[in-house]
């Protein structure tokens, strides 16, 4: 049974996606949330539960994301297990006796993307992201000059570029050739997406591994249709003269009381039982 004890008063929200079986679930942790003494805090919440999965996290994130020094996350998954969505939805009365006890001291943080673009008319705007953020063109070939804090690196050619942070490289990054990473090593990776390589063209070619320390900036040719994307969001821009990007936009904050090792949930993601 779950707890009538001494109960905390704790901020929380929930963000949840539009499934039918998240409904269903997230209703059950309402209940189970208000048994427990929480408090039902929109804007000011200390604890936001996304139910869904991890692209819910994704949301809840950005919903949140100009309060991440006061909320802590943590994420229900209404399917298999994810990245950022730790409990399953059988484990509810788990996810609320880990509220009960969490502390903000001990929650587990990860380093996000701060992704800074420059207008060719001196505009600049600045986003954050957990996963990733690509540049690509519309349809034209997508040519950038890749600087590694100010040392040009390379020009590149090809539909685009993507930058992924550490908990994001198990995401779109994997899916075109980056590395896994482990969330505790600080840095964050560039991956092509079909760069151009001929005679007359070099790229690298493969992921690159940036240190915490150094920044990352693509100066654009001049065009009119830049997509950019951070995590799901999707941004249309034209005259955009660069993008930089670095490790330092921050950390996102979450409940300590995860039961799954890293290497355990990317195994059980991508790899399944070993026969
Ligand atoms: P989506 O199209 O539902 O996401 C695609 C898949 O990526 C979903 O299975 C999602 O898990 C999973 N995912 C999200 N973050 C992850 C992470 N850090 N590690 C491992 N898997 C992760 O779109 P969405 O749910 O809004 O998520 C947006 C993210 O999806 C983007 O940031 C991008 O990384 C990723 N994406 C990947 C591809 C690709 O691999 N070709 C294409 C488009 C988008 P859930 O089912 O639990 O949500
Ligand atoms: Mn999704």
């Amino acid at each position: 049974m779950i707890l009538m004890k001494n109960t905390t008063g704790k901020r929380i929200w929930i963000v949840k996606n539009d499934s039918q079986k998240t409904a269903v679930i997230a209703a059950e942790l309402e209940q189970l949330c208000r048994a427990a003494g929480f408090v039902f805090d929109e804007e000011n919440p200390e604890i936001v539960i996304s139910v869904g999965g991890d692209g819910t996290l994704l949301t809840a994130f950005h919903d949140y994301e100009r309060q991440l020094k006061t909320v802590r996350f943590i994420g229900v998954h209404t399917g298999h297990l994810g990245f950022y969505a730790d409990f399953q939805e059988h484990e509810l009365e788990q996810v609320i006796e880990t509220i009960v006890h969490e502390k903000p001291s001990q929650a587990f943080k990860y380093p996000l993307l701060k992704v800074q673009i420059k207008f060719t008319d001196g505009r600049v705007k600045t986003h954050l992201a957990l996963n990733e953020s690509i540049i690509r063109r519309a349809s034209k070939t997508l040519v950038a000059d890749v600087k590694i804090s100010d040392f040009l690196f390379e020009k590149f050619r090809g539909d685009g570029l993507a930058v992924s942070t550490p908990t994001g490289s198990t995401a779109y990054n994997k899916s075109i050739g980056g590395a896994v990473m482990h969330p505790r090593v600080r840095a964050f990776q560039v991956t092509e997406v079909a760069s151009l390589n001929n005679l007359i063209y070099r790229t690298l070619g493969a992921a690159m591994i940036i240190a915490e320390k150094d920044t990352v900036a693509f100066d654009l040719e001049n065009a009119d249709d830049y997509l950019l994307t951070v995590d799901q969001l999707e941004y249309f821009y034209d005259r955009i003269a660069s993008v930089t990007y670095s490790l330092d936009g921050g950390e996102i904050a979450f409940v300590n009381g995860g039961h799954t090792g890293f290497w355990h949930r990317v195994k059980n993601s991508f790899i399944g039982e070993v026969k």
